[in-house]
């Protein structure tokens, strides 16, 4: 007889995005003509750039030919691609070998899949606000409890709490944990770590043996060059750490789909022999995956060009610009407000400690503004919300106003 995986009955989520629309349905139906501004999704809204237009381009074209024209390409990228992020990586005084990445459909699909090929006992430790789908591929494959209600967690993970007292990254485990999730620039609270600060979880998972996956999906809109934009510029960390990136954020590839894995060969654990974990994630992804699509690689490496670089580099200027205007806009309201400097997100403290979906409807009801309430991503978010600097620089504009003129605090 055929059964369902149980542990999908166990997911408490599908809930935040859902719950959103519904509300927002609700609203229209009791108010059909009125226009909603959206600052909720991390979702980008510009168009690509030439460069990597011309470099898609490029991967058709090849594709028309019998002489360019190929099929399955290698599991983990074509070579042009690898030692591309090599070179990136290089800038920032990172060496790592072309096969030590593993380029794929997306952050998304890495994240939640590098579970899989690690002891399912292991104890799973999450910054608490996080991204869903560390926590959701851990319950899946069967490392959690059930879901506790009342506290908005899962039983069997380890919390580390990202609070305004600790500046939004978390303290160390006061247990020993084998598997560590950490995203840095943080989505939702836009909190960015320093090498200090890595350093510290660093250390933990060398004495602990603990394997780190770091979310680095949006490094590139670290200015500051003081901030790491990746964990290996922290020393040990590639005995440690596997590091998740993406083309989403920086190169306007939300639909196009591309990302890579950095899998060291370094990295070691209990029963881990250097190379092991690099070899395993190559038989996994060699068996479930057959690669990144190669037209799409094609506008990867184009992306990753000098002239791709830069334009990228505006992308990213132009949405930070949004995030100051955010930024400034509740700044004169007087209102308290993290984030927003290094990342695109904005984590605002909600006023009259209302919880975050009350701010949620009220935010709603007053100015049309649609943002994404902070206990979504876990119980520390409560009281926070996150406002988004994805969008067209108008519509950011039109609902800092709309908050400005009609929220009443
Ligand atoms: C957007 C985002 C990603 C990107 O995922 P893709 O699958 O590459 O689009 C990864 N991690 C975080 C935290 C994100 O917000």
């Amino acid at each position: 007889m055929a059964r369902l995986n149980s542990n999908y009955k166990k997911l408490a989520a599908g809930y935040l995005f859902p719950e959103i629309t519904r509300r927002v349905q609700n609203y229209l139906k009791d108010n059909p003509d009125t226009q909603i501004m959206k600052l909720g999704i991390g979702n980008t809204t510009e168009p690509l750039t030439p460069t990597i237009i011309q470099g898609l381009h490029q991967g058709v074209d090849k594709l028309a030919s019998i002489d360019s024209y190929t099929g399955y390409g290698e599991y983990h990228g074509e070579l042009p691609i690898r030692t591309a992020l090599q070179n990136m990586y290089r800038t920032y005084n990172v060496n790592l070998d072309p096969e030590e990445f593993f380029v794929s459909d997306g952050a998304k699909p890495d994240s939640a899949n590098l579970q899989s090929i690690f002891y399912t006992d292991s104890i799973v430790a999450v910054q608490d606000p996080a991204y869903p789908v560390y926590v959701d591929s851990n319950v899946i494959a069967g490392r959690s409890g059930t879901f506790n209600t009342e506290k908005g967690l899962y039983e069997g993970f380890i919390y580390m709490p990202c609070t305004e007292s600790n500046g939004f990254f978390p303290e160390l485990p006061s247990q020993k944990v084998d598997l560590i999730y950490l995203c840095s620039p943080n989505n939702p609270t836009g909190a960015v770590a320093t090498k200090e600060q890595l350093k510290l979880f660093v250390d933990y998972a060398l004495e602990n043996q603990a394997i780190i996956f770091f979310d680095a999906a949006y490094s590139a809109f670290i200015h500051d060059p003081s901030l790491p934009r990746s964990i290996y510029e922290v020393e040990g960390a590639k005995k440690c750490a596997i590091e998740i990136n993406s083309f989403s954020k920086v190169a306007g590839f939300t639909g196009v789909r591309l990302g890579w894995a950095v899998v060291p060969f370094e990295l070691k654990g209990e029963n881990i022999q250097p190379g092991d974990v690099n070899k395993t994630w190559m038989r996994r992804q060699s068996t479930f995956f057959n690669g990144p699509s190669n037209i799409v690689q094609a506008g990867g490496v184009a992306a990753l060009s000098d002239q791709g670089q830069k334009e990228c580099n505006d992308l990213v200027t132009f949405y930070m610009n949004n995030a100051k205007l955010i930024r400034k806009g509740l700044d004169q309201m007087g209102l308290t407000i993290y984030g927003g400097d290094n990342a695109p997100y904005v984590w605002l403290k909600t006023p009259n400690e209302m919880t975050s979906w009350e701010f949620f409807d009220k935010l709603l009801i007053e100015t049309h503004v649609v943002g994404t309430p902070g206990s979504g991503f876990g119980p520390s978010g409560e009281g926070f919300f996150r406002l988004s600097a994805f969008g067209h620089a108008d519509d950011i504009v039109k609902a800092i106003q709309s908050i400005q003129e009609n929220l009443r605090i």
